[in-house]
């Protein structure tokens, strides 16, 4: 994707700077502290200091379990668990409460230990199913690290008999305002053996993670309903449900309102930021009921292409995500790192500058083409997608550019050339979570910020201002970007007190939200989703869109 947007990628031995920084894992508070004098130069990362918090299964449940206590149901949707070992105490009383002996061996017991619940067992420190296993009798639980037991949801949705959950894409650019964005598609992915409770061993069963699954005899096969592979788009899921028969408009509310619950649950622990964002992968399971749980939320979700449901989803929305951070609008190959210099250097003349950029301009022709021709194309794909739908069709998602080199653009409007710049890109491989060899010289940038700067105080005032080094300012937030769609703030008023870091009234609008949501279906049962979307909007006089899958 980055290449596709003609950035380069960083190499550490031509002495090239670099302007977006992305790891897999989080980054030093070092690199954060510096990210206010990166600000200058838009540089950015891809995590936020201590945002990852959630990320960890054992913070998840402490966390939501907290949030719980102090705002009460409205955080049920979460499975109920324990943080082993140090809540075991509490596990083995919930487990006795359920008036099971733990280990038995006689018929009529075996019969009342099918009516047991069923936990399951996943290690903390570990991901992809790795570790998870299921048990209903405490003496089966065996563990030697830190791990969270969590009720397992026993009555999941089931299509042609194969258990699934989902994978949403939460992007989150700022936690002062809290500013959430989630992607209208989605993954849903499936176990590759058919769902029962008769062998809670059998992991094609009971885990959807794609990983575990593409290694299952089933994976190749063709499925009932799912066909083959492990994945579908949520635009094939809504189909699904619109075949047979399933309302699913309040589901989708409720998952919206879930997560942005629970970004709040640690928005408090976070401190004010710039150039920094979040990407996070939510896992939602749906019961029988059309109910959704969280799983748990990734810091890395995965990008690779296994199938064509990841082709369809993970490159438009890196695409959409990087116009909407504004890192690069269109890349143009020049280095905004060069102009800086140019522009610092008192000996280049107006006329100078001016003809540098008219050939950098010219240069970055075929990348900006290269650009324009992905967005043709992505563009045909949906009008013909769009087409091909019947109801809906009015209401198809339109692509949406954040920004471009305006018409009335001057070359020697220099200052401005540099908000539509940006190069090069450090991009290391998923395994290498150490510095590069060359590590961005702070020292230089504290050198440029003091000849660029009067006083230390600008700095401040920048840092303070929220404003993103390109310009974004997340006190504006857009209401959408591609199929990037703002679900917080539902209502955009700058400096007003819902932009405000205030959990209680953040977490009562969402309690109106959902619970309108949920009285709009029950007085309007034959409503449209297009009408539910605008008796919405209007009840909550929302600024923005209603964040749904595209069917
Ligand atoms: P990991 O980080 O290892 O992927 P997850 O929490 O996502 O761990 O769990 C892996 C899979 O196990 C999920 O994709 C889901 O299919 C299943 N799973 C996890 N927790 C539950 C639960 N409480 N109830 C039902 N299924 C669950």
């Amino acid at each position: 994707v980055c290449l596709e947007r003609g950035w380069r990628e960083f190499n550490s031995e031509t002495g090239d700077q670099w302007n977006l920084w992305w790891r897999t894992s989080g980054f030093s508070v070092n690199h954060h502290r510096n990210l206010y004098a990166w600000q200058v130069k838009r540089t950015y990362i891809n995590h936020i200091p201590k945002g990852s918090a959630i990320c960890r299964k054992d913070n998840l449940v402490r966390y939501l379990r907290c949030m719980r206590k102090v705002y009460g149901s409205i955080y049920d949707f979460s499975p109920h668990g324990y943080n082993l070992p140090l809540e075991y105490t509490k596990l083995a009383a919930e487990c006795s409460r359920n008036g099971r002996p733990f280990s038995s061996k006689s018929d009529a017991e075996d019969k009342l230990l099918e009516e047991k619940p069923i936990w399951i067992c996943k290690p903390v420190a570990q991901s992809q199913g790795r570790g998870i296993f299921l048990f209903r009798k405490l003496s089966e639980l065996s563990y030697d690290s830190n791990t969270i037991v969590q009720r397992y949801i026993e009555k999941p949705l089931l299509i042609g008999g194969y258990k699934f959950d989902l994978r949403l894409y939460v992007c989150i650019p700022s936690y002062h305002p809290v500013t959430i964005y989630m992607y209208k598609e989605g993954l849903a992915r499936f176990g590759t053996d058919k769902f029962s409770l008769n062998d809670l061993r059998n992991p094609f069963r009971h885990l959807t993670n794609c990983s575990i699954n593409k290694l299952g005899p089933g994976y190749t096969e063709m499925k009932d309903r799912i066909g083959s592979g492990c994945k579908w788009t949520l635009r094939q899921l809504r189909r699904y449900f619109q075949q047979a028969g399933i309302s699913d408009w309040l589901l989708w509310q409720r998952i919206s309102s879930l997560v942005i619950l629970t970004v709040l649950s640690h928005v408090n622990q976070i401190p004010p930021t710039v150039n920094c964002f979040e990407f996070f992968g939510f896992d939602v399971l749906i019961d029988s009921s059309l109910r959704p749980w969280l799983l748990e939320v990734n810091l890395s979700p995965a990008l690779s292409n296994d199938c064509d449901a990841d082709r369809s989803v993970k490159k438009p929305m890196l695409h959409d995500m990087f116009d909407l951070l504004g890192l690069p609008l269109y890349n143009t190959g020049l280095s905004v790192f060069d102009i800086w210099l140019d522009e610092s250097d008192e000996n280049n003349t107006e006329e100078d500058k001016v003809e540098r950029t008219k050939d950098a301009l010219t240069n970055s022709l075929p990348v900006l083409n290269a650009a324009d021709r992905w967005r043709r194309k992505h563009r045909k794909m949906s009008a013909r997608q769009v087409r091909s739908r019947s109801s809906s069709a009015a209401h198809a998602p339109i692509r949406t550019v954040s920004a471009t080199i305006p018409s009335n653009f001057r070359f020697n409007n220099f200052s401005k050339l540099l908000t539509f710049l940006i190069v090069e890109i450090i991009h290391l491989p998923k395994s290498n979570y150490n510095l590069p060899k060359n590590k961005p010289n702070y020292e230089t940038n504290k050198h440029l910020l003091t000849k660029m700067f009067q006083s230390i105080e600008d700095l401040k005032k920048i840092a303070n201002s929220k404003k993103w080094g390109n310009g974004r300012d997340w006190n504006c937030a857009t209401s959408s970007e591609g199929g990037w769609i703002r679900i917080w703030p539902i209502v955009v008023e700058p400096l007003n007190k819902s932009n405000t870091s205030n959990v209680k009234q953040m977490v009562s609008t969402v309690i109106k939200y959902t619970k309108t949501a949920k009285d709009l279906v029950k007085n309007h049962p034959t409503a449209s989703e297009c009408q539910l979307n605008e008796f919405l909007q209007q009840e909550m006089k929302m600024s923005g869109e209603i964040w749904i899958p595209p069917v």
